[in-house]
């Protein structure tokens, strides 16, 4: 028996507008789940209709096998951490975070013993506590907020983008500092966010979303891996995944330039009903090489091109090639020795590409 789950939920606003359609997903104890998507895509209507701050439409929400749908938020025993922190700036760290204890009448002593309990996992000395949000810096009162959530000692964690105001180091840091609390204190999250390195990150398990769709449900390297369809795929990772339109024939991709691909014979099996039919080929710009002798499953196909742009990072390199009709990136995790307006011959390491129907955009299956 799952601990959360949602079944068939969906959500249609007042003004007839279907952000959530169809929403299934079953979360087990412990687990951090990351909602990832584009801007608009229904992530914190989901949290929200979760939390019970947005009504349900359709379908039912539980925890523990009791559906859930018509609590209070007070009566669901979550706590939210916002992007904006939401603390009160009069009060001091401490009575931020005790603040809804003291509401729901927790004796002092315990009140106590838990804030003693979370400073220590947070790190805040007695200094720290007394405090006003004035005082502190952005990441500083973000971790004021998940004290206040880890005080209430809630069944679930619901987080939306508690990062998105913290500059680039500072998000890096309390990423890493999140996925170490959760592992501490082990609460079951739901955790939205549009940042794909923070979806692969921080989750147990990615829910991706787009026009209010779940598109994938499972484990980060799967998602990385295994893309369902060509959202996922282009969506997760970066720079993206390239995609280049091609027909497969007789074990080979072509290109719409005759360029042609060998495919891994082992891999043809999976192909057969695809014999003629218009194909998207997908390779990772990691996924290209410029030493051959690097892509270590042996199954090698060759891309030339001409290096229309090159972004030096000092610890990688991004090429970006064009042969005359199709453009390909290709990141390299050191420096490059080719540079602007080379012809450049470039690697795909065949044990790594995706390939899509055209017409579905699903990926056509190859096994795991
Ligand atoms: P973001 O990352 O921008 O917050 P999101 O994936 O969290 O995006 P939601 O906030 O869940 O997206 O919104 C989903 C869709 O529902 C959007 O198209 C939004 O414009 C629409 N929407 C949100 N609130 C309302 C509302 N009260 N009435 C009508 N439409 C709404």
């Amino acid at each position: 028996m799952a601990f959360l789950k949602f079944e068939h939920v969906g959500k249609t606003y007042p003004n007839g507008f279907e952000a959530v359609k169809d929403f299934n997903l079953e979360v087990e104890k412990g687990d951090f789940i990351v909602f990832v998507g584009p801007s608009g895509c229904g992530k914190t209507t989901t949290l929200r209709m979760f939390a019970g701050l947005e009504e349900i439409t359709t379908g039912t929400i539980s925890i523990d096998d009791n559906v859930i749908n018509d609590l209070e938020p007070k009566d669901r025993n979550i706590a939210m951490v916002f992007q904006n922190y939401a603390l009160y700036p009069h009060m001091t760290v401490k009575d931020n975070m005790t603040y809804g204890l003291k509401f729901r009448k927790v004796p002092k002593e315990e009140i106590n013993e838990r804030v003693l309990e979370t400073s220590k996992i947070l790190g805040f000395d007695e200094d720290y506590l007394k405090r006003r949000p004035g005082q502190l810096s952005g990441g500083q009162k973000q971790r004021v907020a998940l004290g206040r959530a880890i005080v209430r000692r809630p069944q679930v964690f619901l987080m939306d983008e508690p990062l998105s105001n913290l500059d680039a180091k500072l998000r890096i840091q309390m990423r890493s500092e999140i996925t170490k609390i959760h592992r501490e204190v082990n609460a079951t999250t739901i955790y939205v966010t549009h940042d794909q390195t923070e979806a692969m990150t921080m989750a147990t398990k990615i829910v991706v979303m787009n026009n209010g769709y779940i598109q994938q449900i499972d484990i980060p390297d799967i998602i990385y891996d295994y893309p369902e369809n060509m959202f996922v795929a282009g969506f997760i990772g970066a720079p993206a995944m390239n995609f280049i339109d091609a027909k497969l024939e007789n074990g080979y991709i072509i290109f719409a330039n005759d360029k042609k691909i060998k495919l891994p014979s082992e891999d043809l099996k999976y192909y057969e009903e695809y014999e003629g039919k218009e194909v998207v080929f997908g390779i990772r710009p990691e996924d290209c090489y410029i030493n051959k002798e690097d892509i270590k499953s042996g199954l090698i196909e060759e891309f030339k091109g001409h290096i229309e742009n090159i972004e030096l990072l000092g610890f990688e390199t991004i090429h970006y090639l064009n042969d005359g009709v199709n453009k390909v990136i290709c990141k390299i995790p050191h420096k490059s020795f080719y540079k602007l307006d080379d012809e450049g011959d470039f690697y795909f390491d065949m044990s790594r590409y995706s390939l899509f129907d055209k017409e579905t955009t699903s990926r056509i299956k190859r096994e795991r």
